[in-house]
């Protein structure tokens, strides 16, 4: 690919001289297990290693001089449908799946799987190979779906480098198949079959946009800041692919966009969702955007087109990648947190990247599916950055051949222009197969906590240290140095096969995307993007009409002498209020305490495929839940969407009187303690896994485990967010400053000892020490308390961190009861999610503290619990199965503890058990109700009829809330008693709003007249 990483041997450029001092002395054209074997046991008597050449960035299959394995034409291809006998293991993967020898390109088993409608993680060139491609990891525009490549690996065929032919998967060998995968090329052995895991093909939309503002925009740096921060969200919400973000990009040619520009642009999908969808999801960004920048920041998009298979996609959008280019590079994975935490430091890491490398490429190809894959990434060796990346940036910069000084300033100026990004993102590291070789750290950067086991490993499988190409050597990490074997692959494509005739390629200018691998709008490109001037659509600003720009949160945030952008004031002052950084948290969501678990599907509740599919999160509401997505604005937005309720009354007494101290409660240690299976974590010993935690209240500290265990509560993560809530939700500024500050904040202690690389237990548990005595000074000076006297209203986040606590304490450890449900019948089972209730009950309804909620059919009470602790009113609901009436009693308990223990006074619960219909109380609650929900939409035809001659008691104006209508069309039912009696409205929900689909669909909101 990069001339520099085949050290300059027969550039494909006539005028530059030809050597052999790229080249290996042996070269081995195998296609079977056995040519591997024969050469990796001749290869033991080679001693002088040397370079040969490849496909790879780094230049590790360069080694002059050495024995070769060229694994081009070791590319059969075999598709196994519906599972695959695992050698070893007694269980049959079960799935489709793919073989193929170790040096098929990605292109080969693109068309292999779509002859069977399917397809597997792959990257973004036909030419790359399986081989260096998933053994470094692999993203592609898959894998915020599916997980990395190597996430997607249940076999392989490994020749060792002691010349073992053996099969590792799961269950033999597992080691090799842990080092292997993720690890990188030519380290741990020759891998002559991949087994790998093949997906149905998905329909993607694609769509090129350019989110941008003039250069000459005095919050230009600013705007760009703030796009970059909406990625974790947007990735979230499925928009994933090939960006480059850009303070002064170059004319591309596209109508409406200026000839330069500042911004981020891309060619994107959205996988397995609608056209209609993608394009809210920009307008969304636009309308946001717009807002932010007052006015001058847009999107422009470019027609969206529909690929009914990732093979259509594929063929028509990409290309071979370019070669003969002089570059080097540098990358980083960036989390949630370095996106939108410091928005400041981001800026200064954008501006200090972009005014040498001109671009960042901008990849949010990780997110979801990356983070859960491979046991949360505990099955496999890949850096664990990856884990909670969303993005891949990447800058490069170009410099002549054969001209080392030029070499080592260019790699001076990568290395200071990047150093910002480093320092924002600790921990996270480098994607191996895409990454500068001259790392000084390549054990950290690439392989974080993985490296030591990787290490282990090397020492047992290569003792002889013959594979060692960048990547593990027994005794440390090396950057590039004789390999004696070194699989490479794919002459074709790069420098050293290319004929001496053909024309030089061109040296990319630094501000050109061409000069990496991914070109936007050009030919010839590896992405070939719609071409410019064709039909260019805006997306359509909608902006509700409650909220003109003239009021919105952004704009009143800064001084109207300020709003002027071409004002001396704006100058002055360049960064506009909705740009700046509103919490110390990193979490911007509503995090819960653990991976929440809810499983729980009505199958005959699946929405109708005809639900026109939105973004989660759109902008009709006012007070869309905080999930990351958007964030900035977003929780003022609800403030302001909200009229406060003064009569709302949120001290609870209780938590402030002496006597509490014997308060009864499930303790996080009561689920997730070494007695559960729960592992320690931060080095602790069984004997110091103890710690507990002040909650704003002098009711008892919960008592934790330092431990760690799949879906239980993770309490380092608990506990550093409890902090955060307190902080901001408790306390003034000025009273939080000794939890917040940033740099001795207890906040930032946790954080720091936490943090994977750090691991200081003394320190952690020293700074919960202090922030106990701290939370409870504040408690005895009677500061919480006053301070929640002050208070009427709880930001959403905290209502959902609360309820969560206890789901997870209460209703978590045996969901699974929850699914023994009759399907057809009125036992059926499933859940309005947190950001449901709160957008029906405080941005539809605007319920008060002195209203009346029934839920008919409560289930484990989730709704009741909720509009009793987030709205204060009384609340009321009735379940007729067992296990969930069970549970609900059980959740009833905790919450009335843990709102003492929050300090908060919630409304009056009331939980019934059996048949709403029969039950007394329901009758009478129902006559007092303002709203009554009913998640109906699997009950029976009886049941919704009967539900109806209820509501003839219901007084006037009461609204139900319902997922099927009351209301038939009246063309075919003139007598219907739903439509005499109630006004009907239908509206729509999300996707992520309740418990047996993702997708969004319709709800119904009834007046009674
Ligand atoms: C045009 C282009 C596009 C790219 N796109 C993507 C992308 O979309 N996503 C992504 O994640 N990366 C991408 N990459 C980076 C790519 O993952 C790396 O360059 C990778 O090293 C390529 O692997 P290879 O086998 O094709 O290359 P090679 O240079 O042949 O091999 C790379 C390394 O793997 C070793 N190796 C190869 N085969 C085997 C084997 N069978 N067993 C053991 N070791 C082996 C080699 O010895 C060498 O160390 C791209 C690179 C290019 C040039």
């Amino acid at each position: 690919m990069y001339d520099n990483a085949a050290n300059w041997t027969c550039l494909p450029d006539p005028t530059k001289p030809c050597t052999d001092w790229g080249y290996p002395a042996y070269v081995i054209n195998a296609t079977m297990t056995e040519h591997v074997k024969a050469g990796v046991d001749f290869g033991g008597t080679v001693s002088e290693p040397r370079d040969a050449s490849g496909h790879d960035f780094l230049g590790r299959s360069v080694a002059p001089g050495s024995l070769s394995i060229w694994m081009h034409h070791y590319d059969n291809v075999e598709f196994h449908a519906g599972s695959f006998q695992l050698d070893g293991m007694e269980s049959l993967f079960k799935g489709d799946s793919v073989s193929c020898g170790g040096g098929t390109s990605m292109y080969s088993l693109y068309k292999e799987t779509d002859k069977h409608k399917t397809t597997v993680v792959g990257g973004g060139a036909k030419s790359v190979s399986v081989g260096g491609y998933i053994l470094g990891g692999g993203h592609g525009m898959l894998s915020p779906d599916y997980g990395l490549a190597a996430d997607n690996v249940i076999e392989m065929e490994v020749v060792t480098p002691l010349g073992d032919v053996l099969i590792a998967n799961k269950g033999s060998n597992n080691d090799l198949y842990w080092a292997l995968l993720g690890g990188g090329g030519s380290t741990f052995g020759v891998v002559t079959r991949f087994t790998i895991k093949a997906h149905p093909t998905p329909q993607l939309q694609f769509v090129t946009f350019i989110a941008a503002t003039s250069p000459s925009n005095p919050m230009a740096a600013d705007i760009v800041t703030f796009l970059a921060s909406q990625f974790p969200g947007l990735n979230d919400a499925g928009l994933r692919g090939y960006g480059f973000l850009t303070m002064s990009g170059f004319d591309m040619g596209v109508e409406g966009v200026p000839k330069e520009w500042s911004g981020i642009a891309g060619a994107f999908t959205v996988v397995d969702r609608s056209a209609q969808y993608t394009e809210s999801l920009l307008t969304k960004l636009n309308n946001t955007l717009l807002e932010s920048s007052n006015g001058t920041g847009s999107v422009t998009v470019l027609p969206i087109q529909t690929y009914d298979t990732f093979m259509e996609y594929f063929d028509e959008r990409f290309d071979a990648g370019n070669c003969g280019v002089t570059t080097l590079l540098k990358s980083r994975l960036l989390d949630r947190r370095a996106l939108t935490h410091d928005l400041d430091a981001l800026r200064a890491a954008l501006i200090a990247a972009t005014n040498v490398a001109g671009m960042i490429h901008f990849y949010p190809l990780a997110g979801k599916a990356v983070h859960e894959a491979a046991n949360g990434g505990r099955d496999n060796s890949v850096n664990p950055g990856w884990r909670s990346a969303y993005v891949h940036a990447l800058i490069s910069t170009s410099f002549q051949p054969f001209n080392r000084t030029a070499e080592k300033d260019t790699q001076a100026l990568l290395e200071e222009a990047w150093e910002p990004m480093v320092q924002l993102t600790p921990g996270m590291g480098s994607y191996i197969n895409e990454a500068a070789y001259f790392e000084d750290n390549p054990a950290e950067t690439f392989w974080g906590d993985n490296y030591e086991r990787l290490l282990q490993i090397k020492r047992k499988v290569d003792p002889m240290d013959h594979l060692s190409s960048f990547s593990i050597r027994s005794g440390h990490a090396h950057p590039i140095q004789g390999p004696i074997y070194s699989a490479f692959r794919t002459r074709s494509s790069f420098g050293l096969s290319r004929p001496l005739h053909e024309p030089r390629a061109p040296h990319y200018p630094r501000h050109n995307p061409k000069s990496l691998n991914m070109p936007l709008f050009g030919k010839s490109n590896k992405f070939k993007a719609n071409p410019p001037k064709i039909r260019v659509e805006k997306v359509t600003v909608s902006r509700s009409a409650s909220k003109p720009p003239a009021t919105s949160a952004v704009k009143s945030a800064v001084p109207s002498s300020n709003r002027s952008l071409g004002s001396n004031s704006a100058r002055a002052s360049p960064k506009p209020a909705s740009l700046r950084q509103e919490s110390h948290s990193p979490y911007p969501s509503s995090s819960d305490e653990r991976k929440r678990k809810r499983a729980v599907k009505t199958p005959s509740a699946r929405a109708s495929p005809a639900v026109v599919e939105r973004p989660a999160f759109d902008k009709d509401s006012d007070a869309e839940e905080d999930d990351g997505w958007l964030t900035l604005e977003t929780r003022k937005r609800q403030r302001k969407a909200r009229e406060e309720d003064s009569s709302r009354q949120l001290k609870n007494e209780r938590s402030f009187e002496d006597g509490y101290g014997k308060l009864e409660y499930i303790h996080a240690v009561d689920v997730a303690s070494l007695e559960c299976k729960c592992v320690p974590v931060m080095g602790a010993t069984e004997d110091d896994v103890a710690i507990e935690l002040q909650y704003p209240c002098l009711g008892p500290r919960e008592k934790f485990q330092l431990v760690w265990a799949k879906d239980k509560i993770d309490a380092v993560e608990a506990s550093t967010r409890i902090v955060q809530l307190i902080a901001e939700n408790y306390l003034n500024e000025a009273e939080a400053e000794p939890f917040t500050n940033q740099s001795a904040g207890l906040i930032r202690r946790l954080e720091k000892a936490s943090n994977r690389n750090v691991q200081d237990l003394n320190g952690f548990k020293a700074a919960l020490e202090e922030y106990n005595r701290t939370l409870l000074d504040l408690v005895e000076d009677g500061i919480i308390a006053k301070n929640l006297e002050n208070r009427h209203e709880l930001p959403r986040h905290l209502v959902a961190f609360i309820l969560d606590q206890i789901y997870d304490r209460t209703v978590a450890p045996s969901v699974e009861l929850l699914s023994k449900y009759e399907n057809g019948t009125d036992y059926v089972y499933g859940e309005l999610l947190h950001p449901f209730i709160s957008k029906i009950l405080v941005d539809d309804l605007k319920m008060t503290s002195k209203q009346v909620m029934v839920d008919l059919g409560s289930g484990v009470g989730n709704v009741v619990l909720q509009a009793a602790l987030e709205i204060g009113c009384e609340s009321f609901g009735c379940e007729m199965m067992e296990n969930a009436c069970n549970m609900a009693e059980a959740q009833q308990k905790e919450f009335e503890a843990r709102c003492v223990l929050w300090g908060i006074q919630p409304g009056a619960v009331r939980l019934e058990r059996g048949d709403f219909r029969k039950n007394a109380v329901i009758t009478d609650a129902l006559k007092r109700a303002d709203v009554v929900l009913v998640n109906n939409k699997a009950f029976t035809s009886q049941l919704n009829d009967d539900l109806v001659r209820m509501f003839l008691d219901l007084k006037s104006s009461c609204k139900i809330v319902s997922l099927k209508s009351f209301v038939a069309d009246s063309s075919y039912n003139i007598n219907d008693v739903g439509s005499t009696i109630l006004d009907a409205e239908e509206k729509t929900y999300p996707e992520g709003y309740v418990s047996w689909t993702n997708a969004g669909g319709s709800y119904y909101i009834s007046t009674r007249k």
